[in-house]
This record gives C-alpha cells, sequence and structure tokens, in this order.
C-alpha cells in the first residue's frame, strides 16, 4: 500500500516520535537543518507530486508556496488549519490522533520555505484528544532538540504552538481563523489583501490544511514524481476519504486519488444491513448530492467527482441508503448553516434562515408547492454574494437534492409527510 498520512497507523504507539522516526520521520527536517536541501528544490518537488490542498479548495500546494513573499524581511507566519467542522469530515482529527509528528515536520518544512520562524496549529475546540496528543508530540520535539531557536546548531529557527478553537465552524475559514487567533471575533475578511500578503497581524502568513501539512514530509522522502505516480492526472498521490453513513464499517480510508467510488464502498464493508445505496454526498455537506446511479460509476479524484456533478471537497463521504428521508436531510444541514453563519453578510445570513425555515415548514406539513421555486430563488441569490465560501455551501447542495431528489419534495409538501418513511 501506498499510505502516506497513516503510514505508520498499525505501529504500536503510533503518534510516538520513536515510531516516527523509525519510518523515517524528521529525516527531511535534519537535511534542511543541515543545509542539504533549498527552498526551491522543495516547491518544485511539491509541483512535481501535484499535492492539492486537502482541505477543500483543492488549489496545488506547490504553486501556493512558491506565490509565499519568502524575500521579504520582517515577521511571517505558518499556519495549519485543524478546524475541521464541516458535517461528514473527521480526517484531520485522525492524522492529529495517530500521526503528529508528520503535521510538525510538514508545518517546519513550510517555515523554513517561508522563511517563517513562528507556527501556529489551529486545532477545533471539541478535539480534546487529538488536542492533547499533538502537544505531546510538540513537547516531544522541542525535547530532543528539533524545534526551537538555532535548531541543531543552524541558522534555522521554528517554534510551534497550538491553538484550540472555541467551537465555531466559521472559524475553519482562513481569514475568520487568523482573526480568532488574533483574538477577536472569528468572522471572515474581506478579499483581497490575501494572507499571503496581509495575514496574522498583519504579516504575511501561509494557511495550509492539516492533511496537507502531513502528506510533505513523505513526499520529500520518496520525491514528487512517486507521489504524483500512485494518483492519476490532476489528482496526485493518495488522499483519506471518510466514509460515513449507512455503511457496516464507517472509517477513514486513505487510498489512491481515482478509486472506484464502489470499491472505496466495499472497504467500508458495503452498505448496512443489506440495504441499497440512494445517494451519496462525495465531499463534505457543502458538496452536491448525487445518485446512486451516477456515485457507483464515480471515480474518487478532482476530475472523476467533478464530471459526476459535484465535488471532491474534503473528501468527506457520506452514504445514505433507500430509509432516507432526502427532505429531512437538507432541513438539517440547511439547519448548521443557518445555525454557524457568522451574520457578517446579509445575503448568507437572511439567505440560510430563509432556507431552513421554508424547509421546515414543509417538514411541519405546511408547505406550499411553490415553496421549490422559493427554495431555488433564495440559494440562487446567495451564491457567489457572499464574503466567504460558508454562503456558498449552504446554498450549493439545495439545488442537487431539488434536482435530484424534486418527487419526494412535491410529495412531502402534497401529504405532509415523508414519502419514505410515511
Ligand atoms: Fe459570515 Fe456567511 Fe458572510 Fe461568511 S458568507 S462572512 S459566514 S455571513
Amino acid at each position: 500500500m501506498n499510505e502516506v498520512c497513516f503510514k505508520s497507523l498499525i505501529k504500536d504507539q503510533c503518534w510516538s516520535l520513536k515510531t516516527y522516526e523509525a519510518n523515517g520521520g524528521y529525516s527531511v527536517w535534519c537535511k534542511i537543518l543541515k543545509g542539504e536541501l533549498t527552498p526551491e528544490y522543495i516547491i518544485d518537488e511539491l509541483k512535481t507530486s501535484g499535492l492539492r490542498g486537502r482541505g477543500g479548495a483543492g488549489f496545488p500546494t506547490g504553486l501556493k508556496w512558491s506565490f509565499m513573499p519568502r524575500h521579504s524581511d520582517g515577521q511571517k507566519y505558518v499556519i495549519c488549519n485543524s478546524d475541521e467542522g464541516e458535517p461528514g469530515t473527521c480526517k484531520d482529527r485522525d492524522i492529529l490522533r495517530f500521526n503528529p509528528h508528520a503535521v510538525i515536520e510538514g508545518m517546519a518544512i513550510g517555515g523554513f520555505v517561508m522563511n517563517a520562524s513562528v507556527g501556529y496549529n489551529y486545532i477545533r475546540g471539541e478535539f480534546m484528544e487529538p488536542f492533547y496528543r499533538f502537544e505531546d508530540a510538540l513537547k516531544e520535539a522541542y525535547k530532543v532538540g528539533l524545534l526551537g531557536r538555532n535548531i541543531n546548531n543552524s541558522s534555522v529557527n521554528f517554534d510551534l504552538y497550538t491553538h484550540l478553537g472555541a467551537g465555531a465552524y466559521i472559524c475553519g475559514e482562513e481569514t475568520a481563523l487568523l482573526e480568532s487567533i488574533e483574538g477577536k471575533k472569528g468572522q471572515p475578511r474581506f478579499k483581497p489583501p490575501f494572507p499571503a500578503n496581509v495575514g496574522l497581524f498583519g504579516k504575511p502568513t501561509m494557511i495550509n490544511n492539516t492533511e496537507s501539512f502531513a502528506s510533505v514530509p513523505e513526499i520529500l522522502r520518496c520525491g514528487g514524481q512517486w507521489f504524483a505516480d500512485i494518483g492519476v492526472e490532476n489528482s496526485g498521490g493518495c488522499k483519506l476519504f471518510s466514509v460515513s453513513g449507512h455503511v457496516k464499517n464507517p472509517a477513514n480510508f486513505e487510498v489512491p486519488m481515482g478509486t472506484p467510488f464502489k470499491d472505496l464502498l466495499k472497504m467500508a464493508g458495503g452498505m448496512r444491513d443489506g440495504a441499497r445505496l440512494k445517494a451519496v454526498i462525495p465531499g463534505g455537506s457543502s458538496t452536491p448530492v448525487l445518485t446512486a446511479k451516477v456515485a457507483m460509476n464515480m471515480t474518487m479524484d478532482y476530475d472523476g467527482i467533478e464530471k459526476a456533478g459535484s465535488m471532491l471537497g474534503a473528501g468527506s463521504v457520506i452514504i445514505m441508503d433507500e430509509s432516507t428521508c432526502m427532505v429531512e436531510v437538507l432541513t438539517r444541514l440547511t439547519h448548521f448553516y443557518y445555525d454557524e453563519s457568522c451574520g457578517q453578510c446579509t445575503p448568507c445570513r437572511e439567505g440560510t434562515g430563509w432556507l431552513y425555515r421554508v424547509l421546515k415548514r414543509i417538514i411541519d406539513g405546511n408547505g406550499e408547492q411553490t415553496d421549490i421555486d422559493l427554495l431555488l430563488g433564495v440559494q440562487d441569490k446567495i451564491i457567489g454574494n457572499t464574503i466567504c465560501a460558508l454562503g456558498d455551501a449552504a446554498a450549493m447542495p439545495v439545488e442537487s437534492f431539488l434536482r435530484n431528489f424534486r418527487l419526494e419534495f412535491k410529495y412531502y409538501i402534497e401529504h405532509g409527510k415523508s414519502m419514505v418513511k410515511g
């Protein structure tokens, strides 16, 4: 198996420094400390690897790192976004639990490339076990002199801190995250300027997802081409997919990009209780829902999922069987975004409330057939008209639910009850 983030998973105490080093951990960092690697070499290898941001946006990591103003004077920062909070996502939590040193090494390498001497790992407030595991790993790394000032008598400085969130989903948005670290209310900033130039405390800041950072050391150990060859064109390497819902064995699976969805479903033990697959949300709750027929012919990579009509997102695959009422699912998802909207811009603040209230009245048996067009109209007015992507995330699934399962919505409105549950 070509595993990267979960390479040491089956080993005893896989989160310990001892196990990480026994598997080649920190070898890249030590080469950097000896002056054997340059930032340009690292960026080239990352570009060759085809690694794309694993937090959901999918922007090529090597290209992103090459844009950073690493030659500018003054303080710069590296930030790991571990504020994993979208319904369906649970991969970063397990990386922090089982392979925290890969995140530390990846962040330190990022600091070297960026010429940044300080890093923060922003961890979701509810992630207590991952938080303590990461803190313990940090202590281990400091104890043996892998972090700090003039590390191993080199000119390299890198101090790393954890910052625990306080339970707001919006702080996973990178500029809201910056506000939160600065001690302010977690609300997204207008862009531009982008964090690469004006980030934490107004200084240039590189922000990447936990899985992205954790993949970097192994890519540099084995070579960018090695990683690219694991995956398919335009989607290099392997990826963690969090499979949840109506399967026998919900879990995180690290598989090569391009793996057929039906193989991933088999790895998760297939459908629970022999039920039939009805629908799949392939990338987390903000990505469009697909019917079973479309999903069964899909491959798990950026292009494969886009071709099927959705997005890879963070790789959070939500499986639903035929007992699922799609009206209720959409109502639940819409309530999540309504609840988590920071309220800063009108289309999101008001629009998510409209979506939820219209769906709630359908569920309560008070819907009208015109509500379907009303929902489509409201979601259309949110998309592209907000400060951050939460508005789009709330709106996008609505259209796909109504397009793929329109009959269920019509039935619910007409009969005041679920077509599936009766
Ligand atoms: Fe806040 Fe929503 Fe606007 Fe984002 S889109 S800034 S969450 S109100």
